[in-house]
């Protein structure tokens, strides 16, 4: 699947911000003033309990069985984020499996050996046959190949750690990689060289005897490859695994360009990329169609209702994309409250709008109550947050008060369904994309992103973090 998410922002709030700053004052202990929400007559919940469940980390097991024509990932660390490359390789409709045991992984003709190649993790008789692999005619993809000996296989000199790159250059020459004609599919982001944050972690394989795949910025070669008779080996000097744990967890900020309106193709490449080793590494090699109806891409259109003027926007957007068979997501912010980022919007007009958007036929996703930037600092919450009693308040872009993460999941929940029965929402996004720390772990987390739970069945996709709302 080439599946390319489309976010399309109806406003910046940056000015509303700062001129309703001076019209709305802030009372000094924390209080909503009466005329500063929205009552909705007879309104009130959600009632019930919210429990964030226990994390079950899913077994290697799961993964372990298929035939012999599938890319075989020999796992080397259980604790990497092998389960998020695993979710990489389902979107991009590569068959696979993960194993533990080398000599199960070598029984197929294209293995993945993830998410390091050390003597620190294999034996030498591991060591061993994995040299022998590609001359043999097998196809060894090996991330992060640090050690073992195994320098000649991959036909580079040493491995230089801990350089700080910024971009990965590909290779426009290579017959590998010439599906990838796009600008910003050959030159591909790292980290952001302005903002001076750290780029991901990358180690350079120097003095190739090949042609390399891909160099960074600073013109070290990143993936190298050594052909064979019949077989190849080729090094990644990057954890992909990792990057695809960055953007599923949301924690691409120091990565992406931009979080809305620009084609960042990073993880999308590098998953074609191994489909396109693995097709040419297996005759018997089968790729699954992972686009619904038979079509050649996916499109995801979001847009995030979160000014007083979106809605009339996103009633044009949610029209045109009608006329055209299309549903879009709208996220909605629950905006029943006044505050210095701007006037209510959920209110009896508002409210019309959402039952305009839900009749169009458009998937409605919550957005927030606050909508606030320093969503990631609030607090967990009770779980028993439930509206009207439940009044955020934002100060500032770097100061709220009132505010809790699972407050601002069960009220803007609970206001969207009410107002659009039978309507269950079960997608979300935090205003200005602040991912609050519960919803991953970390950077090498089981969690994909906050979604959904009714009654204790989870609605969405498996490696969803279970909030129980
Ligand atoms: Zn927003």
């Amino acid at each position: 699947m080439r599946a390319l998410l489309v976010s399309l922002g109806l406003l910046t709030t940056g000015f509303a911000v700062w001129v309703s700053l001076l019209l709305f004052p802030f009372s000094d202990d924390h209080t909503v003033l009466p005329d500063q929400i929205q009552i909705f007559d007879g309104v009130s919940g959600s009632s019930g309990l919210s429990v964030v469940l226990p994390i079950s980390p899913t077994p290697i097991s799961r993964y372990e069985a298929g035939t012999q024509s599938r890319l075989a990932v020999l796992l080397t660390d259980p604790t990497s984020n092998w389960l998020r490359l695993a979710h990489g390789l389902k979107t991009i409709g590569v068959p696979f499996l993960v194993t533990q045991d080398y000599r199960q992984a070598l029984a197929h003709r294209v293995v993945l050996v993830y998410p390091m190649i050390s003597g620190r993790v294999l034996t030498s008789e591991a060591m061993k046959a994995l040299a022998s692999f590609p001359r043999n005619g097998g196809t060894l993809i090996g991330i992060n190949v640090l050690g073992g000996g195994l320098n000649e296989v991959f036909g580079y000199r040493e491995a230089q750690s801990f350089g700080r790159h910024f971009e990965l250059r590909l290779n426009q020459l290579s017959p590998l990689l010439a599906q990838f004609t796009e600008p910003k599919e050959q030159v591909l982001r790292l980290g952001d060289r302005q903002k001076g944050g750290e780029p991901v972690g990358s180690h350079s394989y120097l003095a190739p005897k090949e042609a390399p795949l891909a160099v960074y910025d600073d013109g070290t070669p990143a993936i190298v490859q050594r052909s064979y008779d019949q077989g190849r080996a080729i090094a990644f000097g990057l954890d992909i695994g990792f990057l695809l744990a960055k953007g599923y967890n949301l924690w691409e900020e120091g990565i992406a360009e931009s979080y809305d309106n620009r084609f960042e193709p990073l993880l999308n490449v590098v998953l074609r990329m191994l489909k396109e080793i693995y097709r040419t590494g297996e005759p018997n090699a089968v790729i699954l169609g992972t686009v619904p109806n038979h079509r050649s891409l996916s499109v995801l259109l979001t847009h995030d209702i979160d000014a007083s003027t979106s809605m009339v926007n996103a009633l044009r957007y949610a029209e045109f994309e009608r006329s055209q068979g299309i549903t879009g997501t709208y996220f909605i912010q629950t905006k029943y409250i006044r505050d210095c980022n701007d006037d209510i919007f959920f209110n009896p007009q508002g409210v019309r709008d959402l039952q305009t958007l839900h009749k169009l036929g458009m998937e409605l996703g919550s957005h927030t109550v606050a909508h606030s930037k320093v969503l990631h600092t609030f607090p967990l919450g009770t779980g028993t947050e439930g509206y009207p009693s439940y009044r955020p308040y934002v100060k500032s872009r770097q100061t709220a008060y009132n505010g809790t993460v699972l407050g601002e999941l069960r009220v803007s929940k609970f206001l969207i369904e009410h107002f659009s029965p039978p309507n269950t929402v079960i997608s979300f996004r935090p205003g200005h994309l602040s991912n609050p720390p519960h919803a991953s772990t970390s950077s090498r987390g089981w969690r994909l992103s906050i979604q959904f739970v009714r009654h204790g069945q989870q609605l969405a996709r498996a490696p969803a973090v279970p909030i129980d709302l």
